[in-house]
């Protein structure tokens, strides 16, 4: 089963809004079995959108497109569409009687723009939309379907969980796909692979177990396809059991920044951050994650010698002596936030993240991290030659795995 998606704007084309609804259809359509083949951009334009229609409808047994169902001038998907599948655009009462709820709940008066909302073709499936004034359009035409959704997301998301994906799921049940995904830290791949030898052989058809492998940790995901969808839960329940003893977490792949909390939480650690050219970056990412306040307590952003060195207590003549860019400084830097703090470990940045400022022996994208454990202090220097977004974003994630990598050594 192949689909086609067509996403129509010309705010798309002219690289002012991202298409992330493809991205959303692919993924549930993929999810449904439905294998997704094109995806494709075209402009609010008659033309452009009939020819991609006309492709997609010889191409493809399942056509979705979003966007230009608007009731204002550059919207004729509706009216291409129309003309397209043959049909005749008539008022339909029932729609009517939605907007008018819709809009009053809005406190807003019907008026001839928004009334032309209830104007749809005569040849199609109306989907009501709840949380805007544009239907979803379904037509058949044999045994192929084309769908046609607004190109606001939250519309065309909650079009495609109320009626799209439950009528393809109740289409093509044996097309169905589900996962779980969960990590397990600390155990070679191979090891885990024993382990759960025997599991692995007494799943029944349909059922798949994958390894993916990344520093530190397994992923596992348990896929089920078809009728085998109804027996995952239940699966899933003894792959947990099976990992008795073992520290995992489940759910989709983790981040960088929640691995690294996990690897923290579970020993009861704490860590600061002392900030120079990441700015404090370390501290939003750590941050980011929900509960990371049982381990992280706080940041330094000394920017300025004089924090360094009256906050974090960095000695003013090796500031000078060896540069705020330095070994020497950082490894201060981390040091002096551990004790402020009272942490058990610290990390400290100090770099050129450019795009000024490089000199020959330190050109942009010099960067110093310290790290101070409670066994020793350490720094790396490391030279990233980016933009300054990607070298504070690349400081920050090196950071974050040094700290992580001191910890497993030293746990
Ligand atoms: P409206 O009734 O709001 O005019 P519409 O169905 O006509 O809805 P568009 O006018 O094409 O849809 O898009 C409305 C808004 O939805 C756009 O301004 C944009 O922010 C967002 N949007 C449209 N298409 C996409 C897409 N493919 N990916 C992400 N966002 C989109
Ligand atoms: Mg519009």
């Amino acid at each position: 089963m192949k689909a086609i998606i067509i996403t129509i704007g010309d705010e798309i084309l002219l690289g002012q809004i991202l298409d992330t609804n493809s991205r959303f259809i692919a993924g549930h359509l993929t999810l449904a079995g439905i294998e997704v083949t094109e995806m494709r951009s075209v402009a609010d334009r008659r033309d452009e959108i009939y020819e991609a229609v006309d492709y997609a409808m010889n191409e493809a047994e399942l056509v979705i497109v979003t966007g230009g169902l608007g009731p204002t001038k550059d919207d004729v998907t509706k009216k291409v569409l129309a003309e397209y599948f043959g049909s005749k655009l008539t008022l339909n009462p029932e729609v009517m009687v939605w907007l008018e709820e819709l809009l009053q709940g809005r406190g807003i008066a019907l008026n001839e723009n928004n009334k032309s909302q209830a104007v749809l073709p005569d040849n199609c499936r109306v989907l009501r939309n709840f949380k805007g004034t544009a239907s979803g359009m379904w037509f058949e035409r044999g045994w192929k379907s084309l769908i046609s959704l607004p190109g606001v997301p939250f519309e065309m998301e909650h079009l495609m969980e109320t009626y799209v994906l439950p009528e393809l799921k109740r289409r093509y049940p044996h097309l169905q796909l589900a996962y779980r995904m969960l990590q397990v830290y600390d155990i070679p791949e191979s090891e885990l692979a024993e382990r759960l030898s025997g599991w692995e052989e007494a799943l029944p058809e349909g059922l798949g177990l994958a390894y993916l492998p990344s520093p530190g940790l397994v992923k596992l995901r348990i896929t089920a396809k078809g009728k085998a969808v109804e027996k995952l839960e239940a699966y899933y329940e003894t792959l947990k059991e099976s990992l008795t003893g073992l520290y995992y977490t489940e759910g989709e792949a983790d981040s960088v920044e929640k691995q690294f909390g996990e690897c923290l939480r579970k020993r009861n650690l704490t860590i600061a951050t002392a900030e120079s050219c990441t700015g404090g970056y370390i501290a939003h990412l750590i941050t980011s994650v929900a509960g990371s306040s049982d381990y992280f307590k706080g940041s330094v952003v000394a920017y300025a010698n004089e924090v360094k060195n009256k906050v974090l207590g960095v000695d003013m003549n090796d500031i000078e002596r060896y540069g705020a860019v330095s070994g020497e400084v950082v490894k201060q830097m981390a040091e002096g936030v551990k004790r402020v703090m009272g942490t058990d470990y610290a990390v400290a940045t100090s770099g050129v993240a450019g795009p000024a400022g490089g000199t020959p022996e330190k050109p942009v994208g010099t960067v110093w991290i310290g790290v101070a454990t409670p066994c020793k202090t350490f720094a790396r220097k490391f030279v990233f030659s980016f933009t300054r977004e990607r070298n504070i974003a690349k400081t920050a994630v090196k950071a974050l795995e040094l700290i992580a990598e001191a910890v497993q050594e030293e746990a």
